[in-house]
């Protein structure tokens, strides 16, 4: 499926002009081929097909087929095995896989590598959980037996963002398939590559054709069309909240079932009481980690009073110490913005921050030196004297930037950190185990860390209040938004009554 061809000015391009369908690679119908772009160098390194309707209907066509078939019926630890020989297939193309996400979205090659052994360990425990999906008895009297059992809910299209391709993807295929569903991936426009990969993977791991299928393509015509369509029960996405509230348009007609996980604008809280160093450390790097290109990253860092001139020049050093460079290169601490796009948006964001009366302290600026200057490179960015109401403390911005706000006090913490339509994540430092306590039960996330920051694994419900989300990902119950409960009732006499008798 990926060749190499000769580009014009004698680079080479990787080729990856097909669709996988039902278990078949498959030029577009009505799609097109487009040049992918390496966001450290702004060159193409890449043909890459968007998929066309047309292409999203085989592949829901395929899928529905599948599902009717024997995937749905097949035993869980069955499905489970398939599932562990595609996480051993998918453990030993790390570093393949590594280099590849990095060139669609210009994350580190070495953090990459970390996220995706990560996400081999994901895999097995979607696998260790596909044969658990148990129903219950439920007791009434002796005339009856009732009990539920739980359904596949049919064919999932999962739509899939460009910060962590491999990652959103992961956690919803993992668990859509483990729970007897077939999938659609669609893939961002931005990173097209790695879904198509986790193709070959799928395919040579024995996960029967139709069952998993990508089609890579824009989101207003092929992933609009994959929500609209009427034969995908449920739809799974990670991304912008806006596009969710178009999505809730396009389902309705045929009442689709949604999960959502749509940003935040985390808080990372700072008490006076708190370890400093260990605090400084974890704020520093959710601010700048992965380019700022989380939804989980602490992007409003608040500070309590009498420590805030010592954390706002602690950032400002720190700033100095990070080396932004190449992606491959194993020193560097930042490569570059995923796309053009974002790099500008990110800029936009720093001007507002000015216009707005916040005190650029670090960073600020596009990274022009030699070798950088055509990627989408971007300086970490402190800005001090922030307050809630500032468009930087309160929109998404998706950069490497950290507002830093003054509080005075738990109630002003906690009113400052709900103070968001946002309830994704949040991180509070502290030695106070009593506040650490009152603090973390008041705040509107799903998720909150104490004295550390970023801590997810597999076993970890992850999912937003507010605006940041519908429904949770990973834990012991991920499977649940990939099932129907279904309750049978039978009696044990079969009498029923003539309701009617004369
Ligand atoms: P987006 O929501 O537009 O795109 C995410 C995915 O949805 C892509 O696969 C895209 O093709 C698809 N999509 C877009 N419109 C669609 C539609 N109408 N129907 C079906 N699918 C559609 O997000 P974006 O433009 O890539 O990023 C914009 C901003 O969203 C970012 O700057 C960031 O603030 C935020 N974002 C958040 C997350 C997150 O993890 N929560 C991830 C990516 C982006």
């Amino acid at each position: 499926m990926s060749k190499v061809i000769p580009a014009a000015g004698g680079t080479t391009l990787q080729r990856y002009d097909q669709l996988y369908i039902g278990g078949e690679w498959l030029t577009p119908i009505d799609g097109e081929l487009i040049e992918s772009i390496d966001p450290a160098t702004g060159r193409p390194w890449a043909i890459v097909p968007m998929g066309g309707t047309q292409d999203i209907d085989r592949a829901v066509a395929a899928a529905r087929q599948a599902f009717n078939g024997p995937w749905r019926r097949m035993p869980g630890h069955e499905r489970a095995t398939l599932l562990r020989r595609f996480a051993d297939l998918f453990l030993a193309a790390i570093p393949e896989l590594a280099v590849l996400e990095s060139r669609d979205n210009g994350g580190l090659v070495r953090e990459h590598r970390v996220s995706l052994a990560a996400q081999a360990q994901w895999y097995q425990w979607f696998a260790s959980l596909a044969d658990k999906a148990q129903g219950r008895t439920i007791p009434i009297d002796d005339s009856v037996h009732a009990f539920t059992s739980r359904m596949p809910v049919g064919v999932v299209g999962a739509v899939v963002p460009w910060n962590a391709p491999l990652l959103a993807t992961c956690l919803k295929i993992g668990a859509a398939l483990a729970a007897g569903c077939t999938v659609v991936v669609k893939p961002a426009e931005q990173t097209p590559v790695t879904a198509l990969e986790l193709a070959r993977l799928m395919h040579k791991a024995g996960i029967p054709p139709g069952v998993f299928n990508v089609v890579p393509g824009y989101g207003r015509t092929a992933g609009a069309h994959l929500v609209k369509h009427p034969d995908v029960n449920k739809i799974s996405f990670t991304g912008e909240g806006s596009t969710a509230k178009q999505m809730l348009r396009d389902g309705a007609d045929n009442l689709k079932r949604f999960t959502f996980e749509l940003g935040g604008k985390a808080p990372h809280i700072i008490f006076a009481d708190a370890d400093i160093d260990n605090a400084i450390n974890a704020a520093t790097a959710s601010a700048w980690r992965l380019c700022g290109q989380s939804c989980a990253l602490g992007s409003r860092v608040l500070v309590e009073r009498p420590i805030y001139e010592h954390v706002v020049d602690a950032f400002r050093a720190r700033a100095k110490c990070v080396r932004v460079g190449m992606p491959f290169d194993d020193t560097n601490h930042m490569g570059p913005q995923a796309h053009e796009a974002q790099l500008m948006k990110t800029l936009s964001y720093v001007e507002a921050g000015r216009q707005d009366g916040a005190e650029l302290v670090a960073g600020g600026h596009r990274i022009v030196t030699r070798g950088l200057e055509e990627g989408y490179f971007v300086e970490p960015t402190v800005f001090a004297g922030v307050n809630n109401t500032m468009r930087i403390a309160r929109e998404e911005i998706f950069g490497p930037i950290a507002s830093l706000i003054p509080f005075d006090g738990e109630d002003e913490a906690l009113a400052i950190a709900n103070d968001t339509p946002y309830g994704l994540t949040a991180g509070l430092w502290t030695r106070d185990v009593g506040r650490a306590h009152r603090v973390s039960s008041r705040i509107e996330a799903g998720m909150v860390w104490v004295n550390t920051y970023s801590f997810l694994r597999w076993s970890t419900p992850y999912g937003g209040f507010k605006a940041s989300g519908w429904g949770r990902e990973n834990g012991i119950d991920a499977l649940d938004p990939y099932l129907e409960d279904r309750t049978t009732v039978i009696s044990t006499t079969g009498q029923f009554p003539n309701l009617y008798a004369t």
